[in-house]
């Protein structure tokens, strides 16, 4: 589970928005503004039919700031993205 989404950043991290990029996740920020010091990334592969797809999690970072619950506040009643 990526650690960004208890994150106080979270709707204004540019390392989530590529994140979400990898996910296909819809953007919670257009334009973010807040660069995180040192986001660890854990990417891992897994087959696809015909093809491999990646899945990356951000699972530590210099910048992350507690904030229990944030993405679900954001997006109530969405399951969390994986
Ligand atoms: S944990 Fe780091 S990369 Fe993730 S939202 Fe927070 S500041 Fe951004």
């Amino acid at each position: 589970m990526c650690i960004c989404v208890d994150c106080f950043w979270l709707d204004r991290c540019r390392t989530y928005h590529q994140v979400e990029n990898q996910h296909g996740q819809p953007h919670l920020a257009a334009a973010p503004d807040f660069e995180p010091e040192d986001p660890r990334i854990h990417v891992s592969l897994r087959p696809l039919a015909e093809s491999w797809g990646s899945e990356w999690d951000v699972r530590a970072c210099g910048s992350f700031r507690a904030d229990p619950g944030h993405w679900q506040r954001l997006r109530p009643g969405a399951c969390l993205p994986r």
